[in-house]
């Protein structure tokens, strides 16, 4: 590895970490305005076009990117079908709000 590939490594993890944090100093501005703060056990809209969602069945297949529904709760949205599932984000969320 270079020097020049290490600083660059560097700078990626230095914006992960900002965004983290803006992420918890959002959340933390809403709990403090009292708003309840909790995850939904599965998404109702979705992200990208804010249609309905719908169950993925176990057994039935989804694109590479998506995990194994058999696995793990997948869903489906009914407009775009785009997947979701709880993925990083979802954990980095649980654990944002854990810490407030
Ligand atoms: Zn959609």
């Amino acid at each position: 590895m270079t020097r020049r590939e290490h600083g660059a490594g560097e700078e990626r993890e230095e914006r992960g970490k900002r965004e983290g944090r803006e992420v918890t100093d959002q959340l933390r501005e809403l709990a403090d305005a009292g708003v309840a703060l909790s995850l939904p056990d599965r998404p109702s809209r979705c992200g990208a076009c804010n249609g309905p969602v719908e169950d993925v069945a176990p057994d039935a297949s989804t694109p590479a990117h998506a995990p194994d529904p058999a696995e793990q709760g997948v869903w489906r949205c009914v407009d775009c079908g785009q997947h979701f599932w709880k993925g990083s984000h979802w954990d980095r969320v649980a654990r944002a709000l854990a810490d407030l």
